[in-house]
């Protein structure tokens, strides 16, 4: 299923189309938050066949990022890297300190600000990062 649309999608971005960049791809599809390369390993090793190391993870990670294809980001507590498919959309993300978690957060609420922010200080604004840390629900207990 979706073989022959992953196909279209790495032409698009210039990609050679292996089973292993599209199970990578699939993965992060169904991701429904940020994850790391070590959760991406070890998902796949444990359902697929064959056999990938964790540097082939990394090394498709690398050129998914590179091809504009995944956003790589630094969002987890401990310095890994994170990532997820780039929808173009601008968003946060709540950051658990203790467990790493993360989840994306709806909305900007930064956009008045920023607009005031341009018009006061004549700066065109580009964009901004915003995380938030604490400790999720599950850790609290
Ligand atoms: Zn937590
Ligand atoms: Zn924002």
């Amino acid at each position: 299923m979706g073989s022959i649309d992953l196909k279209v999608v790495f032409k698009k971005y210039g990609i050679k189309n292996t089973v292993q960049r599209q199970a990578v791809y699939n993965y992060l599809t169904d991701a429904s938050a940020p994850i790391t390369a070590e959760q991406i390993y070890m998902e796949l090793t444990q359902s697929e066949s064959d056999a990938m190391n964790l540097s082939t993870v990394y090394r498709i990670l690398d050129l998914f990022t590179k091809k504009g294809l995944v956003l790589k980001s630094n969002l987890q507590a401990d310095g890994k890297s994170t990532y997820e498919m780039n929808h173009m959309e601008h968003r946060h993300h709540l950051i658990c300190v203790k467990c790493n978690s993360i989840v994306p957060i709806k909305g900007c609420p930064l956009e008045d600000y920023e607009k005031r922010l341009g018009e006061s200080t004549n700066y065109q604004i580009l964009e901004h990062h915003l995380e938030i840390l604490g400790i999720c629900p599950k850790c609290r207990k």
